[in-house]
């Protein structure tokens, strides 16, 4: 074929897709909004119009002009949000108060099972208004979380996008099962993958990414306790040298890590090995903060998993879930005021997914944030950590239109995102 008889053919098959485009007609829907909260701007706006075009926001305005083929949706008495992100939740575990109500579900419920479960919690996380999660270890039912997320990417299942971290990774012996507990014969199936030494840390990470999992999760410390002070302590899970090789494996496949660590004996040895989010970190004190503030770290405050299983450890003998919540108004506040990156994070899994997540806004609003810094945690702040910029947790033109309503007006009563009417993902309207 001479090159003028390839440039027509290329030019032919051009035009004959893009009018294919017209004649099939893509699908354009107008949201009209009496009130939208868009994620970026510090003040919500009054009547504005969303145009979407598939699964992608093409225009949002007062004055946007509606083409003659759309679908008009009238939220004009609602308030419009984008999507909600929860940056911390565990779809494979329906709740733990005690060790029993964890060991339950290991040694009793399959894996099979368990992501079905799982595949439930999605679909009532998404109909409550949460667009995306990322989901931070599967809890012994190793690589679940992967499935789950290319089901919900076919569209086999109904369920938030999800960012997943396989199985976590801990130290020998630091993590349930414990054979403290039950025959020490018995090899116990355990919640994540333990290591000892660097050779196996690399490994752990290697095999993470190589299974699928977008984030490395690590449990930096554990065993926590007060000093006289009234400030606390924790235990290291891993050697240093241990914490950096996950550290420097994970830069080399360019994957972040989220770490669990609580005290400060935790998060600084997870900061220094390369950790991007802490997770909990319910005893941050001036030095994290400061660290924190001065490299970027984000923080999830989990705060609602605490209030959940508070009580019920304390009743079990094991008091200090309480002696951190009565810490924890304080510590919000003071690393909020020294800003401190927080991103709206829960722990879903470790309550009930009978429980909504949403929950966990009212506590942040109580403890200092304004509605609209909350909103903007479980939204921007929340994409900017997943590097997802631009792409969700905003109502503007180019993102994903992954979209949802509320009664009221959530900046007088940030309640109301416990009840979320209408919700969007992609284009697809889940619930109307
Ligand atoms: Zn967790």
């Amino acid at each position: 074929m001479s090159k003028l008889i390839l440039r027509v053919a290329i030019c032919c098959i051009i035009l004959s897709v893009s009018s294919n485009a017209q004649s099939t007609g893509a699908r354009i829907i107008a949201l009209k909004c009496g009130r939208l909260i868009d994620g970026k701007a510090a003040q919500a706006r009054e009547n504005v119009t969303i145009l979407i075009e598939n699964n992608i926001i093409k225009e949002v305005g007062a004055a946007v002009s509606i083409p003659a083929n759309a679908e008009i949706i009238d939220l004009s008495n609602a308030t419009v949000l984008p999507g909600l992100i929860d940056c911390h939740t565990h779809v494979l575990l329906q709740g733990d108060i005690t060790a029993e109500d964890y060991a339950q579900q290991i040694l009793k419920e399959s894996i099979p099972y368990r992501a079905l479960r799982a595949a439930a919690a999605c679909n009532r996380s998404l109909l409550n208004g949460f667009t995306t999660l990322r989901d931070l270890g599967t809890e012994g039912a190793m690589y679940a979380d992967v499935d789950l997320k290319k089901a919900i990417a076919n569209k086999l299942v109904d369920g938030p996008r999800l960012f997943v971290a396989g199985r976590a990774i801990n130290t020998t012996g630091h993590y349930l099962l414990s054979n403290k507990e039950y025959a020490w014969e018995l090899k116990l199936p355990k919640g994540l993958i333990e290591i000892t030494g660097v050779d196996e840390a690399r490994k752990a990470v290697r095999e993470e990414i190589s299974y699928g999992a977008d984030w490395i999760k690590v449990y930096a410390d554990r065993g926590y306790y007060r000093l006289p002070d009234g400030s606390f302590r924790s235990l290291a899970n891993f050697t240093v040298d241990e914490m950096n090789a996950i550290g420097d494996e994970a830069r080399m496949h360019r994957k972040k890590i989220a770490a669990h660590a609580v005290t400060r004996d935790g998060i600084l040895y997870a900061i220094n090995a390369g950790a991007s989010t802490i997770e909990h970190g319910f005893a941050l004190d001036e030095e994290c903060i400061k660290t924190m503030v001065s490299k970027g770290i984000y923080w999830c405050p989990t705060i609602f998993v605490n209030v959940y299983v508070a009580e019920g450890r304390a009743a079990a003998g094991n008091p200090i879930n309480k002696l951190l919540l009565e810490a924890l108004p304080e510590t919000f506040s003071k690393a909020h005021k020294a800003g401190v990156k927080i991103a709206f994070g829960t722990d879903a899994g470790g309550f009930s997914w009978d429980e909504n997540q949403a929950k966990e806004f009212s506590y942040m609003v109580k403890w200092g944030m304004t509605p609209m810094e909350a909103i903007q945690s479980a939204t921007t702040i929340a994409a900017e950590l997943l590097d997802m910029k631009g792409k969700i947790g905003e109502i503007s033109a180019g993102a994903l239109a992954d979209i949802i309503a509320v009664q009221g007006n959530p900046l007088t009563d940030i309640a109301v995102l416990e009840s979320v009417q209408f919700v969007m993902k992609d284009g697809n309207i889940v619930k109307r």
